[in-house]
């Protein structure tokens, strides 16, 4: 609920319009996660919200952790329906850490992209802004419960592709953003899209300092049409002058994610097309060795292989990092854990 919404409500039951900012506090900033805690609304008032509302849509039912550097849960929505979300804790140098939550837009996915598995699970409904926000306020609140600071950054990578859930999307980034609320610099926030072209341009007009990234995997149209099935809707060259407005109308540089399939798109004359497609783009690549679903069709180059396709990338001038995915022994990997959870509940 916006503050208009809730002050709306409050002034419907009687009380002052002021108690929503109150509450606002609480919630975003506090990160409270009950109503008794609210200590300086009348007994009353907390009654009554208790009775009326509630201050979290999800409940964590599977929870998996990695070295205690990465945790991923599963959580249940009211409708019974599973989504996950991560927290990826990373320690910096000079006591700096960086808490990053990656967070799913979407039940499932309506893009179907053959590696992923949230791809392979279908696509069932949108989630709602406070959907999307609830991820976030829960690692809030655990790294608050654990003593491990404060969320820094949010990446919106979670399950399902979040400009097809574009309203909420805007929504929830505004929520998380607004200074009132959970405060959050949108430069810290960063969006993966398959490539939704409308969607993109429509972003850049909102000129958001939030970052984007373009899940790429392949350049050219014939293969991006079998790795990412929505090129063939909105193939690259006009992506690519999408992304060009999104840079001139933002200034912040778009990030490519390629993740390395063997044998689909690592080779030599591979990188030589990707360094050609992003040739005299202000970019940045990351290299994803692919993190291995159940389908064995995409499966992770080895070492060598990945290194010499980030050299080829460097040679013709393009900004390449390898990101080893975390988490690989978590089911960390984008809708892996909701697909071992519904395995394992046949
Ligand atoms: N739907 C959006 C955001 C969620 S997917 C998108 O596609 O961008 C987040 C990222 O995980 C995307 O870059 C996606 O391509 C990547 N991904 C999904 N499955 C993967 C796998 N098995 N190995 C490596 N990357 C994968
Ligand atoms: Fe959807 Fe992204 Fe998975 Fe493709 S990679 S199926 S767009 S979640």
């Amino acid at each position: 609920m916006n503050l208009m919404r809730l002050q709306e409500e409050l002034v419907s039951i009687g009380e002052p319009a002021f108690r929503a900012k109150q509450i606002q506090g609480w919630v975003y900033q506090k990160l409270t996660g009950s109503f008794d805690e609210m200590s300086d609304l009348p007994l009353s008032l907390r009654t009554g919200l208790k009775n009326k509302f509630r201050l979290c849509t999800l409940s964590p039912c599977v929870e998996s952790g990695s070295h205690g550097d990465t945790v991923k849960t599963l959580f249940k929505l009211e409708d019974r329906k599973t989504i996950e979300a991560a927290l990826m804790h990373y320690p910096l140098a000079a006591g700096r850490v960086r808490n990053t939550v990656c967070v799913s837009t979407q039940v499932g996915c309506p893009v179907g992209c053959p590696f992923c598995a949230t791809g392979q699970q279908g696509f069932e409904r949108n989630l709602t802004c406070g959907e999307i926000i609830d991820q976030v306020l829960y690692f809030a609140r655990y790294l608050k419960d654990c003593g491990s600071g404060k969320i820094t950054n949010i990446v919106f990578m979670g399950m399902g592709e979040p400009l097809a859930n574009y309203e909420s999307l805007l929504q929830a980034i505004a929520t998380l953003n607004s200074a009132d609320m959970f405060g959050l610099s949108a430069r810290n926030m960063v969006v993966s899209t398959s490539g939704l072209i409308p969607q993109i341009n429509r972003l850049s007009r909102e000129k958001l300092q939030v970052g984007l990234s373009i899940s790429l995997h392949a350049a050219d149209d014939v293969l991006r049409n079998r790795l990412v099935p929505v090129n063939k809707k909105y193939p690259l060259k006009e992506l690519m002058a999408a992304c060009r407005s999104y840079f001139d109308a933002t200034g912040r540089r778009i990030t490519f994610e390629y993740a390395l399939f063997s044998g689909v798109n690592d080779s030599q004359a591979h990188a030589c097309s990707l360094a050609h497609l992003l040739h005299g783009f202000n970019c940045h690549v990351n290299l994803i060795p692919s993190n291995n679903t159940s389908n064995s069709a995409y499966r992770a180059p080895a070492a060598d292989v990945v290194q010499s396709f980030k050299q080829e990338l460097e040679k013709l001038g393009i900004n390449a990092t390898i990101r080893h995915s975390r988490g690989q022994d978590i089911n960390a990997g984008c809708g892996q854990l909701r697909s071992r959870f519904m395995v394992d509940k046949k």
